[in-house]
């Protein structure tokens, strides 16, 4: 053992200490699948502290440390997986809607059951949720909302056991922030071109941001206002974007459901000409578009969005079964990977799909994309999810320095070729026990 394989996470004092007291651990396993390199047979996971030391064949690294072993035979141990994008306040809807294929169909039914939902229905069904997301191997979330009853969640819901995070994305609608409809505008927390400081989520785990709906939904100067709050708040700005049809027509002009769904709820005519452009080009045209930007969806996007996203470095979030339930389409996601962009996944709410896991929409994508490799898909899952949150510091791969937290899944016998596909294909079915350093 070289004192650069520890490296600088542990100096060597409290290296001798650690050794001394056997507290470093080695997770061994038939395989390590890091997602930063290959998957590594008999490899092994050297923990301390609540941190990863050290990753690689199990028989290196047993001669290398002293440390107590935990032999999880012959599962995998894998990155936990992160999701992008989910609207946890919605939990309350589970199974209240039926696949559609109108968009703005259930986007008007989906406000009118919001509605309706009981103030004593948040807490059970959202502590459902959450517990589903843990149960189905996910460590953080890209959680999108309307209201503040999932940050006083966030901070209720803290035991140390299981060290859940990500970011809260305050979301807001803002069609027409200086037109006749003053209370919609000042009841967001944007008020005469300034965003209203968050609350708190107490404790580091959870961050607090802002996002924006929709570029049909958001009037321009407020989409700009966001991004520039999340820009100086070293956040990510996240926004739904190209997710329907119905969107495309709208913002170029044309004839759209959405017109009327505005009209509705007296936001329209806008007082701005719409862009005439896609979602794609005109976001780019605001200055919104960055590695920090996470365009969800990205169904309805051409090839000149998608140069437009690589070009930029822009992050999208697929949510395939969220798109299969609304009838919107199938993203072009192996054109998006082959342009080099970026890729997470989200589930989306309970409102648009039957469950909460990454898994699930791995396979899902699988089938919808099968050009797209396996470790392309299983990086979206986890790094790529990491990376769009800006936590891929702590999460997202196996690698030394990051958070000691990952999955172990039982596998039976798989060669190094199926690893990563057998992860994809049976991940869901398979889920199997946390490992918390
Ligand atoms: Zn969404």
């Amino acid at each position: 053992m070289n004192s650069e394989s520890v490296g600088s996470y542990i100096k060597s004092p409290n290296r001798r200490i650690a050794e001394s007291l056997n507290c470093f651990c080695l997770h061994k396993a038939r395989w390590v699948v890091p997602v930063s390199r290959h998957p590594i047979e008999n490899g092994a996971i050297v923990t301390f502290q609540g941190k990863i030391i050290d990753v690689g064949p199990a028989s290196e690294l047993r001669s290398s440390y002293s440390a107590e072993i935990k032999d999880h035979g012959d599962s995998i141990l894998c990155p936990a997986l992160i999701n992008t994008h989910s609207h946890l306040e919605l939990s309350p809807l589970k199974q209240h809607f039926s696949p559609s294929n109108s968009f703005v169909g259930w986007v008007r039914s989906l406000v009118e059951a919001r509605d309706q939902i009981r103030p004593e229905d948040w807490n059970p069904a959202i502590s459902l949720a959450i517990n589903e997301m843990r149960e189905n191997g996910i460590i953080a979330v890209g959680d999108v909302g309307n209201l503040d009853v999932i940050p006083l969640l966030f901070s209720s819901k803290k035991d140390g056991t299981w060290p859940f995070s990500g970011i809260f994305f305050h979301e807001l609608i803002c069609p027409v922030p200086n037109g006749a409809d003053e209370e919609i505008f000042f009841s967001a927390p944007f008020v005469n071109g300034k965003i209203n400081e968050p609350m708190d989520i107490p404790g580091p785990s959870f961050h607090y941001s802002f996002s924006a709906h929709a570029p049909y939904s958001v009037a321009p100067q407020v989409l700009k206002a966001i991004k520039a709050w999340d820009q100086s708040h070293n956040m990510p700005f996240s926004i739904h974007v190209a997710e329907s049809e119905d969107e495309i027509d709208f913002l170029r002009g044309g004839h759209s459901p959405l017109i009327e769904l505005l009209k509705e709820k007296g936001h329209w005519p806008l007082d701005y000409d719409l862009p005439q452009v896609s979602p794609v080009s005109y976001l780019e045209s605001l200055g919104l578009l960055d590695r920090h930007t996470v365009c969800v969806h990205c169904v309805q996007v051409d090839r000149d969005d998608i140069a437009i996203l690589a070009k930029t470095g822009t992050g999208v979030c697929l949510c395939p079964r969220s798109n299969i339930f609304l009838g919107v389409g199938v993203a072009p996601s192996e054109e998006l990977y082959a342009a080099g962009i970026s890729l997470a996944l989200g589930t989306d709410s309970l409102a648009s799909n039957d469950q909460l896991s990454i898994f699930a929409e791995m396979a899902s994508l699988s089938n919808l994309a099968p050009g797209l490799p396996p470790e392309a898909i299983f990086r979206a899952g986890t790094y790529g999810g990491a990376k769009a949150l800006g936590i891929s510091k702590e999460l997202g791969s196996l690698d030394r320095g990051k958070n000691a937290t990952f999955l172990s899944i039982e596998s039976g016998p798989v060669g190094v070729k199926e690893v990563l596909e057998f992860l994809v294909h049976e991940g869901h079915s398979k889920v199997g026990d946390w490992v918390i350093g």
